[in-house]
């Protein structure tokens, strides 16, 4: 495969060399009065999928619908769209349609060699790790400063196929370890919120985490960045300190739309000494802010989640926390935190909005997290899985669940770039003798040849 396409490259680069021009085998088709059978000249979309249940959450749909892409935009949605209107067509009957998943709680700051650290070794690929699980937007949490941005989006956002947004950390050497973290002298609003206003719609939040004094400065200054930039903070509590309560937090620090992470962490007062949610948490709620999963290596716990649960105490997002160590324990990845929340008996339905239309707006982004027409078609196509399942929490302790979430096909910007069963892909003996590469790059984000030179199979 490696060797055909350098053999194209190469003679593409012949070709151009000698100034030659040639048409593309499309066009050369279209003179052919009988080409048209075989493949229409311009197909009003790129990518139809079919027959599947979408929901979304922002159009209120949860209905079996088609859902028609061209240029990289959503283009229908409707009962029936005739597939003969298509270039590809994928059969996704029985399968869930939502928008690509967005992921406002990761750490992908990572290649800068630094170690034990978010921005370094503690940090992950996002390309790697999105995808597979239907997620198509993540957001950093605060693992670049404004120090730091620039370095970040250097080497991960302009360089990645998922679309990566950040928290800006208050702290402007970012997440970086105990010594940074903890200095108050680097948490400066005004330059903080001067980066954001320099990068709006990639900056869309900052950032406070992991602090340990008992100072509401990193808060207060937080706060006042996201106020200059006009975004949201993302707060990590820190250590439990009784000199600031998390009721304080979340009903007179925060904002409305201000975002509380790691929810279920139960390290911070989440619930009282009774066992029952902290009646400031509802307050809060009332009062706008968000509350967020963040569920990580460190901040999800049954015994706080099953019972906060219960008494109504609901995420308004879902998120992973996903970093090095989170990946390989209980949290694992999207779809698994998402399926812990079907098992605690939230609908599917209620879990997909959770996980795409309400982090989109939360993080100001309502482009996102849904599929109106004109949106960018980034879509995950999930299956629910029956059978016998266990979900595990930050200290080991499982919950047997029934169901699990799985990606069957992921669609970033209009074009497939994961297919676990290759529900996009022809039969094999469906196929010529000597077949070479299949799709097309009009929908196949994977390894097609150029627009129209491929296979519309
Ligand atoms: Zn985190």
């Amino acid at each position: 495969m490696v060797s055909r396409i350098i053999t194209a490259c190469v003679a593409a680069a012949t070709v151009a060399a000698l100034g030659i021009s040639v048409k593309p085998k499309s066009e050369v088709a279209t003179e052919s009065p009988t080409a048209s059978r075989e493949q229409p000249a311009a197909p009003k979309y790129d990518l139809l999928l079919r027959g599947g249940h979408v929901v979304d959450a922002k159009n209120k749909i949860s209905a079996v619908r088609d859902v028609a892409i061209a240029g990289g935009k959503i283009a229908a949605v409707a009962a029936k769209i005739d597939p003969a209107e298509a270039l590809k067509t994928v059969d996704v009957t029985g399968l869930h349609v939502a928008p690509g998943l967005v992921d406002i709680h990761t750490h992908v700051y990572t290649g800068t060699g630094e170690r034990g650290s978010y921005a370094g070794d503690n940090s992950i690929y996002p390309d790697g790790f999105t995808f597979r699980v239907g997620v198509t937007t993540v957001a950093d949490a605060g693992g670049a400063g404004w120090r730091t941005f620039a370095d970040f989006k250097d080497r991960i956002i302009d360089r990645s196929k998922t679309r990566v947004l950040a928290f800006l950390n208050i702290v402007g050497n970012g997440m970086r370890g105990g010594k940074y973290e903890q200095d108050l002298a680097d948490m400066e609003a005004g330059p903080t919120g001067d980066a954001a206003k320099r990068y709006p719609g990639l900056i869309i939040g900052i950032k406070t985490a992991h602090f340990t004094g008992p100072e509401w400065a990193p808060v207060e200054r937080a706060v006042e960045a996201g106020t200059a930039a006009n975004i949201p903070v993302m707060v990590d509590f820190g250590t439990g300190r009784p000199e600031r309560p998390v009721s304080e937090l979340v009903t007179k620090k925060l904002r409305p739309g201000d975002i509380y992470t790691h929810v279920y962490s139960g390290l911070r007062g989440e619930l009282d000494p009774s066992g029952h949610v902290n009646p400031g948490l509802f307050e809060g709620r009332k009062r706008g802010v968000i509350f967020d999963v963040g569920h990580g290596g460190g901040s999800f716990l049954w015994r706080i989640a099953v019972p906060a649960m219960k008494e109504g105490f609901i995420p308004d997002s879902i998120s992973t926390d996903l970093h090095i160590g989170s990946m390989n324990a209980g949290m694992k990845d999207m779809l698994n935190v998402m399926s812990k929340f079907l098992a605690m008996g939230m609908s599917l339905d209620d879990v997909i909005a959770r996980s795409t239309w309400h982090p989109a707006r939360e993080i100001k982004q309502e482009e996102l997290g849904n599929l109106s027409v004109g949106a960018p078609a980034d879509v995950a196509v999930l299956r629910v899985q029956s059978g016998d399942f266990g979900l595990v929490d930050m200290y080991g302790a499982r919950l047997s669940a029934k169901e699990r979430l799985v990606c069957e096909l992921t669609v970033r910007a209009g074009k497939v770039v994961y297919d676990l069963n290759g529900l996009s892909r022809p039969d094999w003996q469906s196929l010529p003798a000597g077949y070479g590469q299949t799709g097309d790059a009009r929908w196949d984000g994977l390894n097609p040849l150029p627009a129209g030179r491929g296979s519309s199979r």
